[in-house]
């Protein structure tokens, strides 16, 4: 496998690009494997790179249904953050920051991990103290956090409509680290890097059923046959609940469709990722020129992968009151992916009850910048069978023990997450 390098670019474009090999192999299925890992979304790839690369593990597969690439890792508005309040949340977050951090490194491959800084707008006073409250807390568990008053947003985003009586815009809570990533990159990224060391990622290949016998179990059944398992992950995202229940589980999870948008191409105009706290909208700039925003979850239970125009209208009021001159340009694109949305709002990491069977979901709409994080405490669980120190908190049981890990207050309500 070549490695990516300057060098390596200026010696290609010299010969025509003719050396360039496929990133990942395509293997066949292989009977067993010590590590099945289904879904090869941003978490599952993660997972499979962490486990071979960290835990030194062989004989890992990732299975996925469709492409690489194809799920919510290539459909999110790419933001990558860590700004939580709650201490069961704030360390894992500050990891997958850090971990997003050197991941070029580490993967060897550019996926445009792009620190612009996310500015949090609030609109009254009580808005503020949440405001410093919540940076506060950012520091204490060693994230960045800076408070602007309404001249230190000006001077970062002079277009903000702030002379808007309803919501006049009081400052900011801004986090520098925080930007955004190209999506789709993160996961060839981790892709490329797992088959480096050895793990088989099979494609067009779907999980149709688990074999279990004596609470164990023994393998997955595929549209590609049976193949044996040591240890099964499942990282599916927005398919948990239907993938779970073919062993038996019903999760305390609800799909419901998300939907982004995207602009034609503008000049730099946005320096970095920019919320609204006075309705669910928020909006970036990609290297290309679009503006690329969203806003909420549609609110319906569904497993489509298409919005419907009432949240359509709902995210342009949003951009509208916020940034009046997003009324000028022209959409370009829009889409939807299938949110696991959790009753907290905060994710799953846990051993199931059956022996040999691990979940990973539960992401509800911020998973993406936990991709680096997820995927390396999956593969800690996956490989130790305990816990990583920073996801002690994402249990199945914390449900029933009344340990829910409510960030936004909203309570046991998927749709308000
Ligand atoms: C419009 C939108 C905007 C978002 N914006 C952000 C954001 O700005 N910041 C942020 O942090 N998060 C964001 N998210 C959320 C984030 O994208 C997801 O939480 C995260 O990508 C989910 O993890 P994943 O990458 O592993 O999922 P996916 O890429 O969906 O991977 C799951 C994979 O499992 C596969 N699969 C399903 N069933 C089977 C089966 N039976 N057998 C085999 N494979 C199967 C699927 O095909 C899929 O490829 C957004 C999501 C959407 C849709």
């Amino acid at each position: 496998m070549v490695s990516y390098s300057g060098f390596r670019l200026i010696k290609e474009a010299l010969r025509g690009h003719s050396g360039w090999k496929p990133a990942w192999r395509n293997p066949e299925p292989q009977p067993g494997y010590d590590f099945v890992i289904v879904g090869g979304g941003g978490h599952g790839l993660a997972t499979a790179h962490y486990l071979a690369k960290v835990y030194r593990k062989s004989r890992i597969a990732v299975l996925e249904k469709g492409w690489i690439g194809g799920g919510n890792v290539g459909r999110n508005t790419t933001i990558i953050r860590s700004n939580y309040l709650l201490p069961g949340n704030e360390p894992f977050y500050e990891l997958s920051l850090q971990l997003w951090e050197g991941l070029e490194q580490d993967l060897n491959y550019n996926a445009m991990v792009s620190q612009r800084g996310v500015m949090n707008l609030f609109h009254s006073d009580a808005q503020r103290d949440a405001a410093r409250r919540r940076g506060n807390g950012m520091i204490l568990h060693g994230s960045d956090a800076e408070l602007l008053d309404t001249d230190g947003v000006r001077s970062e985003a002079p277009f903000l409509n702030f002379n808007n009586a309803r919501f006049p815009i009081k400052g900011a809570l801004m986090h520098r680290r925080g930007g955004t990533v190209r999506h789709d990159a993160v996961a060839w990224g981790y892709a490329r890097s797992a088959d480096r060391h050895g793990v088989d990622i099979i494609q067009n290949c779907e999980v149709t059923g688990f074999r279990i016998e004596n609470n164990r179990v023994l393998g997955v059944e595929t549209s590609r046959g049976y193949i044996g398992a040591g240890k099964i992950g499942v990282a599916v995202a927005g398919s948990s609940g239907r993938v779970m229940s073919q062993a038996g589980m019903r999760l305390p999870i609800e799909s419901h469709v998300l939907q982004a948008f995207v602009s034609e191409g503008l000049k730099p105009v946005l320096p970095g990722v920019i919320t609204f706290g006075a309705g669910h909208f928020y909006v970036s700039q990609s290297d290309k020129g679009g503006l690329v925003f969203g806003g909420d979850i549609d609110g319906y239970n569904t497993y489509a992968q298409r919005g419907n125009l009432p949240v359509v209208e709902d995210v342009c009021e949003g951009g509208m009151a916020l940034m009046p001159m997003i009324g000028r340009t022209r959409l370009l694109r829009m889409w939807g992916g299938v949110m696991d949305m959790s009753m907290d709002g905060s994710p799953i990491i846990d051993r199931t009850q059956i022996d040999g069977l691990y979940f990973n979901g539960g992401w509800c709409y911020g998973g993406f910048k936990a991709t680096p994080a997820s995927g390396r405490v999956f593969a800690h669980l996956l490989a130790t069978d305990t816990p990583h120190e920073t996801a002690t908190a994402y249990r199945f049981d914390r449900f029933e023990k009344g340990l829910m890990i409510d960030e936004k207050g909203a309570g046991a309500q998927p749709n308000l997450h």
